[in-house]
């Protein structure tokens, strides 16, 4: 009989037949980590003495969300009913889209930025609208309000952006709110902490506002999944419908309030990377490199036809840089997180070898 049986396997919906599965380039990392943006150094020692008194009774029970978002919602200045925590923005965005994306919706992005909005965009039945960035890559703000039409469903901006982490100002952001009310407009402030600018307060006041900000980069904490949508109650109670109650796991939940708590060490750290950032770019520019000003933990370069080797031959040499050559209008260009100035100081030497090599062609 089983030999004989044809062996049928269910389809998947057509749109996810379509998509790309997505590997980001993890694996053997155990370098000096300036690939992925994250912190390089460490959380907060009171995040790991909480982790460190964690029960074994406290791991039996279900998560409970709804009382770290009230903390989390006060040290925002809002009110509990307007933030959702998520298992990283990633999914604060897969929530997003598919409370409010279908078929015959747009989704506009200024491009090159991060990868998962169009990744996350491409599993349902909306179009994505991509406005290209100039040269220079800063915000294409003309171009994008030009873009807006009816079928406009969300504008999605990271601010700073990725890869070149430039900004969207205050005033951008609200003409883009107020010039498409028919959308929601998600600005992803990942990278807040470095540039300082914020739209967070506008949050409840500008009726089609959405704010995401993550644990991941300044927090040091991207290896627990932490994250969290801002919105007004009208829109956020949609989102809740779509948003798992279990997803933020109760490691998470707990080390959460700590890391808020411990503004002395975020401070150290960002002051930290800013001062680091300043270093690098005068080492770029004395190497003669061309590079992008950048707003956040990052900066992106010049390499040109050779960018490959160079992430390569810069790996080879114990420091893990992300070769952005594939972004729209990217090629030849590498991204590089900033850590500590310690750090950049071995990543600067690395990039002069690299350079020196490359350019006498051994
Ligand atoms: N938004 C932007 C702009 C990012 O660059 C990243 C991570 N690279 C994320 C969101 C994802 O954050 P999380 O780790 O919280 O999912």
């Amino acid at each position: 009989m089983a030999e004989t049986m044809t062996t049928i396997i269910p389809a998947p919906r057509a749109r996810v037949q379509a998509m790309m599965e997505y590997h980001p380039p993890l694996g053997c990392r155990d370098s000096l980590r300036l690939d992925f943006n994250e912190n390089t150094v460490a959380c907060s020692p009171k995040v790991r003495e909480t982790l460190a008194g964690i029960s074994t009774g406290h791991l039996t029970r279900y998560p409970e969300r709804g009382p770290v978002e009230a903390i989390v919602a006060a040290h925002l200045g809002l009110a509990a009913e307007q933030v959702a925590l998520t298992n990283g923005v990633d999914e604060a965005i897969h929530v997003l889209f598919e409370t409010f994306l279908e078929a015959g919706d747009e989704l506009l992005l200024p491009v090159p930025t991060y990868t998962m909005y169009e990744v996350y965009a491409s599993s349902t039945d909306a179009r994505v609208v991509a406005v290209q960035a100039a040269d220079d890559l800063q915000f294409p703000f003309e171009r994008l309000l030009a873009a807006i039409t009816p079928q406009t469903k969300i504008v999605a901006i990271a601010n700073p952006n990725s890869p070149a982490g430039s900004v969207a100002t205050r005033a951008q952001l609200l003409e883009i709110a107020y010039r498409a009310p028919h959308a929601v407009l998600l600005v992803d402030e990942a990278y807040f902490h470095f540039c300082g600018e914020t739209v967070m307060d506008l949050v409840g006041v500008a009726p089609n506002l959405v704010v995401a900000r993550t644990f991941s980069k300044a927090y040091g904490l991207a290896g627990l999944r932490l994250g969290l949508l801002a919105a007004p109650v009208e829109l956020m109670r949609w989102m809740r419908r779509v948003l798992s109650p279990y997803s933020v796991n109760s490691l998470a939940l707990a080390c959460l309030p700590p890391a808020l708590e411990d503004a002395e060490y975020l401070d150290w750290y960002v002051k930290e990377v800013l001062a680091a950032r300043g270093e690098f770019e005068a080492a770029l520019d004395a190497a003669n490199v061309r590079r992008w000003p950048s707003q956040a933990n990052f900066v992106l370069v010049e390499i040109g036809a050779k960018h490959a080797e160079f992430a390569r031959r810069m790996r080879d040499a114990g420091v893990l840089v992300r070769d952005r050559s594939s972004d729209p209008g990217c090629d030849g260009r590498v991204r590089i997180t900033i850590g500590t100035r310690e750090q950049m100081r071995h990543a600067i030497v690395a990039l002069n070898e690299v350079l020196a090599a490359l350019r006498s062609g051994c």
